[in-house]
């Protein structure tokens, strides 16, 4: 398979890229969007019930660790993007990485079905978060963890339709076009998807 970084990728308006020849191993790198976006907000929609009735938190607290959460989100979701998605492939095997995690989606940014992580690892993440904030947070996990899965179905969502529908003309306009920049104007530009905030603090706004 051949890999090329990101900013050499010609972006295709139509077509599917094959990543296993295995049809099951190839099926499990696809989803549904609704399938992933539905699992978050299920599982942050618990995580809050959990912190009301068993972590017995105040109620400002958990408004204040949820927000805390979605912003936190917003700042891992840039960053991510910025400096995983968009590593410097240097070495094949990071090459081969890139290609696989982001590369695809710049290559193939219509593929509607590779535009979140598949279920199995979207499920792995979630579980993946849940015992590394309780282990840095202890009960105020229940509170913070739901604000930062919603703000991930939230950037799922404005990721997806940017990609499959025209531009609204709605509040999601501005996000729809600040991502068409990154795919199709600068790719070293315009990291934030679901804010432009980040963009802004670190200078990288087009
Ligand atoms: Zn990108
Ligand atoms: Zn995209």
């Amino acid at each position: 398979m051949e890999q090329t970084h990101p900013s050499a990728i010609r972006p295709k308006h139509s077509g599917q890229k094959v990543l296993f020849q295995n049809p099951i191993l190839e099926k499990l790198t696809r989803t549904h969007i609704a399938i992933p976006i539905s699992m978050y907000i299920i599982f942050s929609i618990g995580l809050l019930y959990y912190a009301f009735t068993q972590a017995a938190l105040p109620a400002y607290l958990i408004g204040i660790l949820f927000l805390t959460g979605l912003l936190v989100f917003t700042l891992a979701e840039y960053l991510v993007h910025r400096y995983v998605f968009h590593l410097r492939p240097d070495t094949p095997a990071k090459a081969k990485f890139q290609y696989a995690v982001h590369g695809v989606h710049h290559e193939y940014p219509k593929d509607k079905s590779r535009l979140a992580m598949p279920p199995i690892l979207s499920a792995l993440i979630a579980l993946g978060l849940l015992a590394l904030t309780q282990w840095a947070m202890g009960e105020y996990a229940y509170a913070f963890l739901p604000g930062f899965v919603m703000g991930y179905a939230g950037y799922l969502f404005v990721h997806y339709i940017t990609h499959a529908y025209a531009p609204p003309k709605n509040v999601f306009k501005v996000l729809w076009v600040h991502h068409s920049i990154h795919h199709y104007k600068s790719q070293d530009k315009a990291f934030g998807v679901s804010s432009p905030l980040w963009d802004y603090v670190f200078g990288t706004m087009p």
